[in-house]
């Protein structure tokens, strides 16, 4: 399996049997996506191929009547999409009515699309693979509160070994209204919160002026979900010399490898990962749902590596 070359997508010729899956974004071409499914398609010899769909939203629901008129198995869904495909497929499951966002589609049994968040149980198993608290109960704060930290606090939730989360944001009534909208007692009653006991930590939103308040030193886990850093642009003007010295941070951004975050946080001797392993897992969890298959995550992230590296 490790001998494929993955410059080659030949390994499985295309024949009226390949089914299609792909991703629908506005832009697309920078994703990944396409990448990471075909490799891994090639590695397990799966008859399917994976495409992007740089789609405007005015076109979106016409796309996804063609995508299904033509029997696609699935796709995913970036931005700015993952809100508005929740209108214009056959249903979605309890996660991603929670979330409010949906970055899988697949084909159900029933011939609907069916919608489904991999987003936040990607984090979990990206973040499993990284971090093990030290203590009970670890303290979280999350920088950013769009589209991917809603996913990443869910899954934060869910995992319900938190003692308290706090959403740091530019915009502070973005920060509210995320654990507002993810604190809704019906919603967490319908993702099974009370059924199974999970324990729900403190929540707080505050905004970026307020976070020279932050009581860093009581900080456990440090989570960046903004998009500052992308490129290596940017700092989120948090003074890491207040963190205690086993304080891990986890940056969703992967592009540079080692984003201005993580090289800050590396040059105060602290622990650190960068989010490709939130975009592997993710994946991994889509192709799981298209093709009932396990991806190659290590091969997968070995070619992304050099991808993003470029090396
Ligand atoms: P989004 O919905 O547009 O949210 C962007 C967030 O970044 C907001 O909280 C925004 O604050 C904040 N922000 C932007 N510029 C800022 C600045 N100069 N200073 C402080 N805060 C700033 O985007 P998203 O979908 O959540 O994605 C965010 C990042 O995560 C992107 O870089 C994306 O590539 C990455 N991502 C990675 C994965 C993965 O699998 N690793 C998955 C999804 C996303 P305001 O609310 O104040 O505007």
């Amino acid at each position: 399996m490790n001998d494929i070359d993955p410059n080659l997508f030949s390994c499985f010729a295309i024949d009226g049997h390949t089914r299609l899956l792909g991703v629908i974004g506005h832009p697309v071409a920078h994703s990944l996506s396409p990448a990471m499914h075909n490799l891994a398609l090639d590695a397990l010899k799966l008859n399917y191929r994976y495409l992007p769909f740089p789609v405007a939203p005015e076109h979106l629901h016409e796309l996804v009547v063609g995508l299904k008129a033509v029997g696609c198995a699935g796709f995913n869904i970036t931005i700015p999409h993952k809100e508005t495909i929740i209108r214009c497929i056959g249903g979605v499951g309890a996660e991603a009515r929670w979330i409010g966002a949906v970055n899988t589609v697949t084909l159900g049994q029933d011939g609907r699309f069916w919608g489904y968040n991999t987003d936040a149980a990607g984090f979990m198993a990206a973040l499993d693979e990284v971090y093990q608290p030290t203590k009970a109960r670890p303290n979280v704060i999350l920088m950013g509160a769009g589209g991917a930290a809603k996913a990443v606090v869910a899954g934060l939730l869910l995992a319900g070994e938190w003692g308290r989360i706090t959403v740091v944001n530019r915009t502070a009534e973005r920060a509210h209204r995320l654990l507002d909208d993810l604190m809704r007692p019906e919603l967490l009653d319908e993702v099974g919160f009370y059924k199974n006991d999970v324990q729900l930590p403190e929540v707080e939103a505050i905004s970026l002026k307020e976070a020279a308040d932050l009581p860093l030193e009581r900080c456990d886990l440090l989570v960046n979900t903004t998009s500052v850093g992308l490129n290596g642009e940017g700092s989120l003007g948090i003074d890491l010399d207040r963190l205690p010295e086993e304080a891990f941070i986890y940056d969703i951004v992967y592009s540079p490898l080692e984003t201005p975050l993580l090289k800050e946080a590396r040059i105060r001797g602290l622990a650190g990962a960068n989010g490709l392993g939130m975009l592997i897992h993710q994946g991994a969890l889509a192709f799981r749902i298209w093709t009932g298959e396990e991806m190659p995550v290590d091969m997968v992230r070995n070619h992304l590596r050099r991808l993003v590296g470029g090396i």
